[in-house]
């Protein structure tokens, strides 16, 4: 189904002050947005217009309850600088698991697509050129119904914003295993990209910086164990010469790049194993030589090599070489740069009409 979204255009775009090679990290925004309203059980008006502030009215349901989820994605340049897409449809349902968990309607999977690739189309600019940097698509849907009271907002606004970032330095991440917080519990909200369960990270995630870590890893609620998955990305181990990535049970994020990473390291002759693991076990194959590497998966950085894991008193630390990381991270660049075939169908090219003025 072809969705009407209504474009109006900025008469003094941003763009031309903007320095590709120096984007301060999540602090540019392009021009426009997409913005539609949901009332009485349907998706209204769907339009891109310059971003702009949104009235917010004090009791607006998300601020007091949270009924707010989001999605990330990203825009890159391929042959012939035509804007790419990253398997969008994987971003739209995801977002609707999402929402169905957090008792929030549904956005129309073509209404979802078709938004990320006319905001794409507007902004093609705003993508920067440079190999590995990209535009950051935010995609997010919060209650604005104002009501004092518990039960499912009835209005909502989905949104897209975009923001130009990168080239990602690769820098090596430590990670802290955290033992006393935890991110998810079976039942909760941990498959949802729900705004709260990030909330629930800053605290953790500032005390394990304060340790001189990144980022924290998480562990299960019930026995603080079994390893879940990274602050905004799913984990990796190459041991004994095969991948092993916690099986996502219900408490641990879907992500994209975790399904894409395990495909690509299949297509390589890799076994990989979903499957519990413990970080005793991790510990335990650390010191017997057969912790080979590690990495995070996330739309935002890809691949994110880890350098080394705290937990209690002990320090594991990964190899210095990590070949098989580095060649996955350069597969998934290289694939949304069209520079490498893309068997599996992933990227979806975005179709900019050139109108003549
Ligand atoms: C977004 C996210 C990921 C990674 O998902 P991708 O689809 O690969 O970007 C992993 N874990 C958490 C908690 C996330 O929020």
């Amino acid at each position: 189904m072809e969705q009407h979204i209504k474009i109006t255009k900025t008469s003094h775009s941003k763009l031309a002050d903007i320095d590709f090679d120096n984007i301060p990290l999540g602090k540019t925004f392009t021009d426009h947005m997409f913005i539609c309203e949901y009332e009485d059980g349907v998706w209204l008006n769907p339009r891109i217009e310059p971003l702009e502030l949104i009235p917010t009215h004090p009791a607006a349901m998300a601020l007091h309850y949270g009924q707010a989820i989001f999605e990330g994605m990203k825009a890159t340049v391929g042959e012939n600088n035509t804007p790419l897409l990253f398997r969008p449809e994987e971003n739209a349902k995801r977002l609707n698991h999402s929402a169905a968990r957090m008792g929030m309607p549904a956005v129309p999977e073509d209404l979802f697509v078709e938004a990320v690739k006319q905001i794409v189309g507007v902004e093609k600019g705003w993508i920067p050129p440079q190999e590995g940097s990209a535009l950051y698509l935010r995609p997010f849907m919060y209650a604005d119904e104002p009501f004092i009271g518990m039960r499912a907002a009835t209005s909502y606004k989905f949104i897209v914003i975009c923001s130009p970032a990168g080239p990602f330095f690769t820098k090596k991440i430590r990670l802290y295993a955290e033992t006393e917080y935890i991110r998810a519990a079976d039942g909760g909200t941990g498959e949802a990209k729900a705004a709260g369960n990030y909330a629930a990270a800053i605290l953790p995630t500032e005390k394990a910086k304060a340790k001189g870590y990144d980022q924290v890893l998480w562990l299960d609620a019930n026995e603080h164990k079994y390893i879940q998955e990274v602050g905004t990305m799913n984990i990796f181990f190459k041991i004994d010469g095969k991948f092993i990535t916690p099986n996502t049970s219900g408490s641990i994020l879907k992500g994209i790049t975790r399904d894409s990473a395990i495909t690509l390291l299949k297509d390589k002759g890799f076994e990989v194993e979903e499957r519990p693991i413990t970080i005793d076990e991790v510990i335990q194959y650390s010191k017997e030589g057969k912790l080979e590497e590690a990495f995070g998966t996330g739309t935002a950085v890809a691949i994110a090599m880890v350098e080394a894991i705290g937990y209690n008193d002990e320090v594991v630390t990964l190899p210095e070489a990590n070949p098989v990381s580095l060649d996955m991270k350069n597969t998934l660049d290289e694939i949304k740069a069209q520079k490498r075939e893309d068997t599996h169908g992933w990227i979806v090219p975005v179709a900019v009409e050139e109108k003549v003025k």
